[in-house]
């Protein structure tokens, strides 16, 4: 029996657009006094009208593009029709036959990535169950949503997890939205079928999914759960219909929400209130002019200089540290050096909260090319304490003292003093030389820090004998 998981992603991702999508309310809704960003257009109250947000179709387009997308020059909104409290004009307008970008893709790790489209709506307001009752909070109703739908390509719960980091990565080199997905400004909606042999289990599409780990956990169980199912009672047919099960992560398990769901269910029609949005091909072409390069763009780069593929994901990681790592590359192509900034942005300068500004690249160079004077504990104190002085790194070095003693000379006298004045230690060696590491670590000591730990145990190997 060969399983294989099919696995697909739906990514909301709220913008961070000042105002709401359809009205000029303030669209912020973390820590706000409930219903204070609210009007009857976000509200729903009867003749009200809706005008886009340019921004935020601006911004999906933006997202779309980064996704190496088709971008739709002429789209329109729908409704989609359901009922729940928090949906107080009883539809959600959103794009269904015609989104904004269809069609794109995304490299994770090799593997390209099928998107099927990225399309802008509203967010829903929120309800809150306090004490078998039912609140409120409209902030959010009306707040921009893109969403994200990938085709069924993904194999493995961690593979999805790696394809939402990348989605976020990526959001945030756009600057369109924080993606917080524990603060839910991105939440993830996985869909989950097998093909066991020839068979294919019925889809499942998981909600409330809110955690980089109840992803993991989910599409997991629900793996382990559609095995079980089939090996009790063998599914012969895909029925071709979605059944909806919540993420319960409390107990880790799944469970059934609602059963043969189709688009249908939602009598989608055009938003009529809503003209149809048209961009000019120049329009769209000045938007993909403000992509800055993208994670994946830079960690090819990164791999160039021979670094590897972990150095090159971290420094990718977000748009500012990799920005950081650049200014001090400049125009360096020389692997050591990449190696060597590398090593002290996610070492010792990684404890600290860094800007850019901040960053003098003429200090890194300094450090490199006398790093072999310094021992590499030395270097890292260096760094630190030249990010927080503003001071050429080599200046604190001579200041304190701290080139390495390679003058085999001085060290040799030293060297005897320390063998003088521990002969039980000498003792000690003659039965196990493994022990010299105390010795190493006196005259060390003796030298201020400032020998090379390579030559002081060459030199007392030669006096030992
Ligand atoms: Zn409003």
């Amino acid at each position: 029996m060969t399983i294989t998981p099919i696995i697909g992603l739906e990514v909301h991702v709220e913008l961070k657009t000042k105002s709401k999508m359809f009205c000029g309310c303030n669209a912020s809704h973390f820590h706000v006094e409930p219903n204070t960003h609210t009007c009857p257009v976000c509200l729903g109250l009867p003749g009200a009208l809706p005008v886009p947000n340019q921004v935020a179709c601006e911004w999906c387009i933006k997202l779309g593009l980064a996704l190496g997308c088709t971008i739709n020059q002429d789209s329109f909104f729908e409704r989609k029709n359901y009922f729940y409290p928090d949906l107080a004009k009883g539809y959600q307008i959103t794009q269904l036959q015609k989104p904004f970008a269809v069609n794109g893709k995304l490299d994770v790790d090799g593997r390209l990535i099928r998107i099927n489209r990225v399309h802008l709506e509203e967010d829903t307001g929120k309800s809150q169950h306090v004490g078998g009752e039912t609140l409120l909070d409209f902030n959010r109703s009306g707040v921009p949503l893109v969403e994200i739908v990938s085709e069924p390509d993904l194999s493995s719960p961690e593979e999805a997890k790696k394809f939402l980091i990348k989605i976020q990565q990526i959001v945030r080199y756009l600057d369109i939205s924080d993606a917080d997905i524990e603060k839910g400004s991105m939440r993830c909606e996985p869909t989950v079928n097998l093909k066991i042999d020839n068979v294919f289990t019925p889809l499942v599409e998981i909600k409330n999914v809110a955690s980089l780990t109840g992803v993991l956990n989910a599409i997991q169980f629900e793996i382990d759960r559609q095995t079980k199912q089939f090996q009790e009672d063998g599914i012969t047919k895909a029925t071709g219909e979605k059944t909806t099960r919540g993420w319960d992560a409390d107990k880790s398990v799944t469970f059934l929400q609602r059963e043969k769901e189709g688009s249908a269910d939602y009598r989608y029609f055009p938003e009529p209130d809503i003209p149809p949005i048209v961009f000019t091909k120049d329009q769209i072409e000045a938007i993909r002019a403000t992509i800055p390069e993208l994670p994946n763009a830079k960690i090819v780069k990164y791999k160039a200089l021979s670094l590897s593929d972990y150095d090159a994901n971290l420094l990718a990681e977000n748009l500012a540290f990799s920005a950081i790592f650049e200014k001090i590359l400049g125009g360096s192509t020389n692997p050591d050096f990449a190696k060597f900034i590398t090593n002290l942005l996610i070492g010792p300068l990684k404890t600290i909260e860094i800007t850019i500004d901040k960053i003098n690249p003429l200090y890194f160079q300094n450090l490199f090319d006398k790093k072999s004077d310094l021992s590499s504990s030395v270097i890292k104190q260096l760094i630190l304490e030249s990010y927080q002085t503003g001071t050429d790194p080599l200046v604190l070095a001579q200041k304190q003292n701290l080139f390495q003693v390679s003058d085999t000379g001085a060290l040799q006298d030293l060297a005897k003093k320390v063998l003088a004045a521990n002969p039980q230690a000498v003792a000690d060696y003659k039965k196990n030389p493994q022990s010299i590491g105390f010795l190493i670590g006196q005259l060390m000591k003796a030298s201020g820090g400032s020998a090379n730990p390579q030559v002081v145990r060459e030199i007392l190997e030669k006096l030992l004998k």
